[in-house]
């Protein structure tokens, strides 16, 4: 029998759904990305710019660094997202003290009779007290306030415990895994108002150039200029009342035209106008987008966690063995097989086994 390798992923997929694994690891078969997914792995690829360059001490030339992936992306919309979310944990955590001892960084290593493997996004030193930590970046787009239900599941995430014994067989002493969370924020271009659902108010006529603002005959906007007589000689003399326009002025001295309800539009919202609406909902609570936990593994923890680890890998096992991938209706359901184009069984590795 060849040795299989898993990986954190792998060991994810395993647990949601036997089968899913089959097509995933034994075949080969790989989901075509989502715009989330995609998303994910550019933002991840710009904090991966970011590390390295903060590792090779240019620190004033980490945010550019990163921000130059961001390209990457397709979709403008989701380019302004990912921006504002580098330019904000630029902010927040630019000024950490640390060393970068090592980024993106691949570890193999044995688990009784299995091999486990995986990559560290990054491991960094404290200055401050001299301890080192794994660096596990993750975008996603479900709700992760702290203390929630995203961070207790971390908790018991045997990724941690993985990444934490791969860094431990890397030769670094660690005290945990620091857990940085970007939001990605679920905001979409403002779109207009199909046609046939616009509602406008009715505006108020100007009275002196002939309109009228109501009652029986309704609203009319004014012709925004009347006629004076000069001698022999009819002129069409603008309206000063309602400076031309036919509709009366408010206090403000705004002519009151008809126009869309306010929740309406009569345009798609522009690039430009997205991305300032987006930089202030991150500026009023930039801690809600940028989340950041030390997971620890107490040492009296590990022996379980291995335990678990070693269990979830006999299941494989077993399956393989019996040629039998039990489907979970609960995950499987969403998928559609023929839609699995081929794929490299550890995609985020650079090398096979
Ligand atoms: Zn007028």
């Amino acid at each position: 029998m060849t040795t299989e390798l898993y990986t954190a992923s792998r060991l994810r997929v395993l647990r949601q759904c036997l089968r899913l694994h089959y097509y995933r690891y034994e075949l080969g078969l790989a989901m075509p990305q989502s715009d989330e997914a995609r998303f994910g792995t550019v933002g991840h690829a710009a904090l991966e710019a970011y590390l390295r360059t903060w590792q090779a001490g240019e620190l004033d030339a980490r945010l550019d660094a990163a921000l130059t992936i961001v390209d990457q992306l397709d979709s403008e919309f989701d380019r302004v997202k990912l921006r504002l979310l580098l330019v904000a944990y630029h902010e927040r955590w630019g000024a950490e003290d640390w060393d970068i001892l090592a980024v993106e960084v691949e570890f193999r290593y044995q688990l009784g009779e299995h091999l486990l493997g995986g990559k560290i996004d990054a491991i960094i030193r404290q200055r401050t007290d001299g301890r080192v930590y794994v660096l596990e970046h993750k975008f996603t787009g479900v709700e992760t306030s702290l203390g929630g239900a995203y961070w207790e599941k971390l908790t018991i995430d045997t990724q941690v415990s993985i990444y934490i014994d791969g860094a431990t067989m890397l030769g670094y002493e660690v005290a945990g895994c620091i857990y940085d969370v970007l939001k990605r924020p679920g905001h979409e271009q403002l779109l207009a108002t199909p046609p046939d659902r616009r509602e406008y108010t009715k505006g108020k006529g100007c009275r002196r150039c002939g309109g009228s603002a109501g009652g029986k005959d309704g609203i009319v906007q004014g012709r925004g200029s009347y006629s004076v007589v000069f001698g022999a000689e009819v002129k069409e003399v603008p309206c000063g009342e309602c400076d031309g326009t036919g509709w009366k002025k408010n206090k403000d001295g705004v002519p009151e035209a008809p126009r869309l309800h306010a929740n309406q539009r009569d345009s798609d919202e522009t690039v430009e106008v997205f991305e300032e609406r987006l930089l202030g909902v991150i500026a009023e609570s930039p801690d809600s987008w940028l989340q950041r936990s030390v997971v620890v593994r107490l040492e009296h923890e590990l022996p379980a966690m291995r335990n678990d680890l070693v269990d979830t890998i006999a299941i494989a096992e077993l399956c393989t063995t019996r040629e039998a991938w039990p489907r979970n209706g609960d995950a499987c359901a969403r998928f559609d097989e023929i839609r699995f184009p081929r794929g490299r069984a550890h995609p985020e590795l650079a090398t096979a086994i």
